[in-house]
């Protein structure tokens, strides 16, 4: 992911952000949002925070989680994602610019709330990303679902096909 800013400023901005417009075209630098000199730059307080980021999302969230069902927020700390699988919290460090996604995992009938990190994710940048990983989870749990085998053995179909349907509608599992 880039990030641009001005060569007269230490505050660099993502892609899209309203302000970058406000630089002169001359004095723009980009560079990638992985590099380590993003430590001493400062995030813009308006694109580069999950406020901002969830809001932009939030249009492209039916697409993204395509048929499964899902519940987003923001509580001004993380972004919950709660699905049919899982409870999700995806968390931004905001002088590097990286999420964390922790899985909730709750024991003792729902007493104990215990937060799983999600290390394949420790260095992403891109919301969107995280959140089709949060699919992809989501997608294998209903590979590896008892009733989507059953299906295939009694139909003598291969699990991708009833996978395919699934995504195209026309079968319907649960
Ligand atoms: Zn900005």
């Amino acid at each position: 992911m880039i990030a641009q800013m001005s060569r007269k400023s230490d505050i660099y901005h993502r892609p899209g952000c309203p302000y970058i417009s406000r630089i002169h075209e001359s004095h723009i630098e980009a560079f990638d949002m992985d590099d380590h000199k993003i430590t001493h730059f400062q995030p813009c307080k308006y694109c580069c925070n999950m406020k901002t980021m969830y809001r932009k999302i939030q249009p492209n969230l039916p697409e993204i989680f395509g048929i499964f069902n899902y519940q987003t927020e923001y509580n001004g700390q993380y972004i919950k994602v709660h699905t049919d699988s899982y409870d999700w919290r995806i968390l931004l460090k905001a002088s590097e610019q990286n999420m964390r996604l922790l899985r909730e995992i709750r024991e003792n009938n729902g007493d104990d709330l215990k937060l799983i990190k999600c290390d394949v994710m420790k260095k992403e940048k891109n919301l969107q990303t995280v959140i089709k990983y949060i699919v992809n989870q989501e997608n294998s749990v209903l590979i590896q679902n008892p009733s989507a085998i059953r299906l295939c053995r009694s139909k003598n179909l291969q699990l991708d096909i009833v996978w395919k349907l699934h995504m195209m509608s026309q079968l319907y599992i649960f």
